[in-house]
């Protein structure tokens, strides 16, 4: 049997979102009252929507770290990198603002009896989401990796990894590292993700995350999906 875990957050007004992007403005277009109104009878109901590319759990494409003019815009990649086998690694009892280091990947391949293979998406969960979500620490107060352990997943040969932080390095310096390894090597990550608890020891899964096709977007909202066999 096929079971569907929802990894993404749900986008509505003044939804956290990175103090480096546009806030999330959602509101009522029209109501039903409005539009029967208008029509003499027929009612429908639409929301207007305003935030940046990089609004609740999204992909960043790689325009978005390297300025390289030949970097791909999100509605340029592969749709393939979207769609990939997937492994999860717990790295919940890391403090929050904690470096995640080589060891700490190394030890949680191993509790998973898990191997990172070519092609993959690895997540990393930190338990950050359910500690701090709604709270103001959720855009500050994480582990990260740092530039050597995102290189040590980066040769790998993974397309991307998925973080439940809005950035897969501490604030500052640190995620400017992590940022230029994902330009350096060529794979990218997804940032505000949930439910990553769910994937603690399920070994390899496949992973849908599909980006919307913005012309020359520097990442997209997705609806991230693990598709777990069971
Ligand atoms: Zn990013």
């Amino acid at each position: 049997m096929v079971k569907l875990i929802d990894l993404s957050r749900e986008l509505y007004h003044r939804a956290p979102t990175h103090p480096d992007h546009p806030p999330m403005v959602i509101n009522s277009w029209v109501t039903h009252e409005e539009r029967k109104k208008e029509t003499g009878g027929f009612s429908s109901t639409s929301m207007v929507l305003s935030m940046g590319d990089h609004a609740g759990t999204h992909v960043d494409a790689p325009r978005h770290f390297n300025a390289d003019p030949g970097a791909p815009g999100i509605g340029e990649l592969p749709l393939e990198h979207f769609y990939t086998e997937a492994v999860c690694l717990d790295l919940s009892r890391k403090p929050s603002a904690s470096d995640i280091t080589i060891a700490d990947l190394e030890a949680a391949c191993r509790a998973a009896d898990v191997d990172i293979q070519e092609g993959d998406t690895v997540f990393l969960y930190t338990g950050h989401h359910e500690r701090t979500f709604g709270t103001p620490a959720y855009l500050t107060d994480f582990p990260g990796l740092t530039r050597e352990s995102a290189e040590w997943i980066g040769r790998k040969g993974i397309v991307s990894f998925g973080v439940e932080a809005v950035s897969p390095g501490r604030p500052g310096e640190n995620n400017f590292e992590v940022h230029r390894v994902c330009a350096e090597m060529g794979f990218t990550h997804m940032e505000s993700l949930m439910n990553l608890e769910a994937l603690v020891g399920k070994g390899r899964f496949r992973f849908a995350g599909f980006p919307l096709k913005i012309r020359g977007g520097s990442g997209s909202p997705i609806r991230a999906v693990a598709i777990l066999e069971e």
